[in-house]
């Protein structure tokens, strides 16, 4: 997906009430995409990533039903990867690359942007009445954020029994598992649901910082309780969190080492500095460095105008 504003004005975290002293629970922001109202969970203004983890949006359950659904125009990215997931519907992919891929619920889409690619997401023209899911992405560590771009698709994921919860690791490890996604940091990446009733100890890695965010239904972590619209941060140093969930909940775990690195997110670009930034908008307009996606019917997304003071200010 692509945001449509920048990470400068945006909430700073509150004590989650009852949780432990250095767990914080924070409320999303409501955004707009598209036609698509979401609930983003991530950046906030105190936390830019948690492990690599930089942007989390959660969108839906809302109604596709005879309208066109997603529309996201061709939009260019740098410096990160796209973690696509669903939990109802469908959506198409294209990219610079030529990918041309339907993902639906349970698989990942992978979309490594390197030094640069162009995608765009929408409903296909036959889609599904109802779309639900997250857009997530991961920020590439200096080392790697100049990588080329790729895309892969994941249909077969590994999945382990938690304490009642059935997980689906669809990004690094958790509980002995592995996803099959190339990812350049160490992390995890996790949906966690609850057929039934469901309360177990799930393992984190103590060297990881971790969120966990309820994408349908209420749970409670580690007693602080989880609905739609909010996200608990839980600091490194754990070596588990319980989980309490009602029948019907979804939950998602993300975390990873943290990065160490200060972000510089404007746009759908994730950069270190102003220069990284203004150079990726320059090449967009000027319809370089990208390559074009091919397929989708409408023009391609158009960079918002970059204010290089705003950005100059946010870069410290
Ligand atoms: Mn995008």
């Amino acid at each position: 997906m692509s945001t449509v504003e920048s990470d400068l004005d945006v909430p700073a975290p509150a004590r989650a009430a009852g949780s432990s002293p250095d767990a914080e629970l924070t409320a999303a922001r409501m955004a707009r995409v598209g036609d698509l109202d979401v609930r983003r969970l991530l950046p906030l203004r105190q936390r830019r990533s948690v492990g690599a983890w930089c942007f989390v949006d959660h969108y839906g359950p809302a109604s596709v039903d005879g309208v066109a659904g997603m529309q996201v125009p061709p939009h260019p990215h740098i410096g990160l990867q796209t973690v696509t997931w669903l939990i109802e519907g469908t959506v198409l992919h294209r990219d610079s690359l030529g990918s041309e891929q339907l993902i639906r619920p349970g698989q990942l889409n992978l979309m490594t942007a390197g030094r640069g690619i162009a995608h765009s997401e929408e409903s296909p023209e036959d889609h599904d009445p109802s779309l639900h899911g997250v857009q997530l992405w991961l920020a590439l560590p200096d080392a790697h954020r100049q990588a080329a771009p790729d895309f892969a698709h994941h249909a077969d994921l590994p999945a382990v029994r938690l304490g009642g919860l059935d997980a689906v690791v669809f990004a690094g490890s958790l509980a002995g598992v592995t996803s099959p996604a190339r990812v350049f940091t160490a992390v995890v990446g996790a949906e966690l649901s609850a057929p039934a009733d469901a309360h177990g100890a799930v393992p984190l890695a103590p060297g990881h910082e971790h969120v966990i965010f309820s994408a349908s239904g209420t749970a409670a972590a580690d007693g602080t309780g989880l609905a739609p619209g909010s996200l608990l941060y839980l600091p490194p140093g754990r070596e588990s969190v319980r989980l309490d969930a009602r029948a019907g909940a979804r939950l998602f775990l993300l975390g990873g080492e943290p990065l160490g690195e200060t972000l510089l997110m404007w746009w759908n670009f994730v950069g270190r500095t102003p220069d990284d930034i203004a150079a990726a908008a320059r090449d967009w307009a000027a319809g370089a460095r990208f390559g074009r996606v091919t397929g989708y019917r409408g023009a391609p997304l158009p960079a918002p105008p970059l204010d290089p003071v705003r950005l100059a200010r946010k870069a410290r």
